[in-house]
């Protein structure tokens, strides 16, 4: 780590070290602009914690793009599909065929990494374990970064402009006064326990899984690593789960012995709750104060959205820095929240719709509402192209995300179902 000063001096002061600031900083030194990243927790804890896998085809195309794609491509795991189930069903989507597009299966942790490893290589300053985190002057020309450092010393980071990529809990999103912003929000009446297991994946893509009991979702990390998920209510209490009863509501919402198919265990190393809720605010910019990732929305993460939004976000707000810093035209910069949240919404109902139409809430006529759903989407290729249009997400979003490039399939090509996809 750089030796700290009382008093610095950056271009862009990035608040949070989550996939949105390093790959902001990443995608900020490649258009020659400097910038500082403070973080609250330490490198190991951010670069271990376990949360998302999917990254949208438009992601890993940004990532290579930008020089971190290579160990991605070499353990990453393309996925061209998903298995939507119920009791008794199980139908594959064949997102290659319905939309011309897949998704890659590579953890947030080796993201984080890599992206922490090019920064390291490109001199990057960041602090970690720094506290009492706060945001000024958001409408002068030279708004300011304070906070203390790991050795107690105070620090003031000076900037053009700070990018809030702290997250949902950070200090970048309350410091928006009330009054110059929008929320809209939603808590699920459901939480998810997450689990991560020593065990080979039991399925080649995804499996999502409608049962009376509650939704349950079969992932992966790896081809010994498994990422299994379990609907739970919400202030479900870690305890009142040992490993025993986990497996055995996996493999009752899973189907095993349905068709032959069976649950592989294995050791579980990690166990968490995860409640669900959907959170947008807007405008995703406050003076010189600019807003991206999960610090401007959450989405539930039965649409695997969370990470491929932060993703977005920042592609967008580093060509819209770089015209703002280097050519002086603040065009991009003005249009950056509306752009941004165009995409957002979209993600933001798609992921309410999986959420919806997944997770069991106990009412008989919810239930064969959902199972009609699951029919209509599982055996139209209309209902199945709406799904994996969105489920791989909209075209890059370096340039315009709505722009479709000129080899863009035509969706609805294939029929299903078809058990694999391999490309
Ligand atoms: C518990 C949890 C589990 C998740 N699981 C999944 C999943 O299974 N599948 C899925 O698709 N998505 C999941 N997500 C969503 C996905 O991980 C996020 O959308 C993604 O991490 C967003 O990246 P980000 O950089 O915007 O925010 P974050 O990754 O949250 O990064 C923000 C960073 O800011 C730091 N920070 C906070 N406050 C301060 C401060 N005061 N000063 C300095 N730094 C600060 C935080 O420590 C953090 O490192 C999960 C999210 C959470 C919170």
């Amino acid at each position: 780590m750089l030796p700290l000063t009382d008093r610095m001096r950056t271009e862009v002061a990035i608040i949070g070290a989550g996939p949105a600031g390093l790959l902001l900083s990443h995608l900020l030194a490649l258009e020659g602009i400097e910038s500082v990243v403070v973080e609250t927790r330490s490198r190991e804890y951010v670069e271990s914690r376990i949360r998302a896998g999917i990254l949208e085809s438009s992601t890993v195309a940004l990532l290579e793009a930008a020089g971190v794609g290579e160990r991605l491509r070499a353990v990453g795991e393309e996925h061209c599909g998903i298995y939507l189930q119920w009791p008794g069903e199980r139908h594959h989507l064949d997102f290659l065929g319905l939309a011309g597009r897949t998704v890659w299966m590579y953890g947030q942790t080796e993201l984080t990494r890599d992206l922490g490893r090019a920064r390291d290589a490109a001199g990057q300053r960041f602090y970690y374990g720094v506290s009492a985190t706060a945001v000024h002057d958001l409408h002068s020309d030279r708004p300011y970064v304070t906070f203390q450092a790991f050795d107690g010393r105070e620090v003031r980071l000076d900037a053009d402009v700070i990018a809030g990529c702290d997250g949902a809990h950070g200090p970048s999103r309350a410091a928006v006064p009330v009054t110059a912003r929008q929320v809209w929000e939603r808590t699920y009446p459901y939480s998810w326990l997450g689990i991560l297991a020593d065990a080979a994946p039991s399925t080649d893509h995804l499996i999502y899984a409608w049962h009376p009991d509650g939704f349950a979702l079969h992932s992966m990390r790896s081809r010994t690593v498994s990422r299994l998920y379990l609907q739970v209510e919400p202030g479900t209490d870690i305890a009142d789960w040992p490993d025993d009863r986990i497996w055995e509501a996996l493999a009752t919402r899973l189907g095993h012995g349905q068709d032959g198919w069976k649950l592989i265990t294995g050791r579980i190393t990690e166990k968490s709750v995860l409640p669900m809720r959907s959170y947008v605010m807007a405008p995703m910019r406050h003076g010189r104060l600019f807003l991206a990732g999960d610090a401007a929305h959450t989405v539930p993460p039965t649409g695997a959205k969370g990470l491929n939004l932060a993703a977005a976000d920042v592609a967008l707000l580093a060509r819209a820095l770089t015209a703002m810093l280097r050519e002086h035209d603040s065009r991009l910069a003005d249009a950056y929240s509306d752009t941004a949240l165009r995409r957002v919404w979209r993600s933001t109902h798609f992921s309410w719709w999986m959420t919806t139409m997944m997770h069991s809430t106990g009412d008989p006529f919810d239930a064969q509402l959902q199972l009609t759903q699951l029919d209509w989407v599982a055996n139209s290729t209309a209902g199945a192209t709406g799904l994996a249009e969105n489920y791989t997400g909209p075209p890059s979003a370096r340039a315009e995300p709505w722009s479709r490039p000129d080899d863009t399939p035509a969706f609805g090509r294939v029929a299903l179902p078809r058990l694999t996809c391999s490309p």
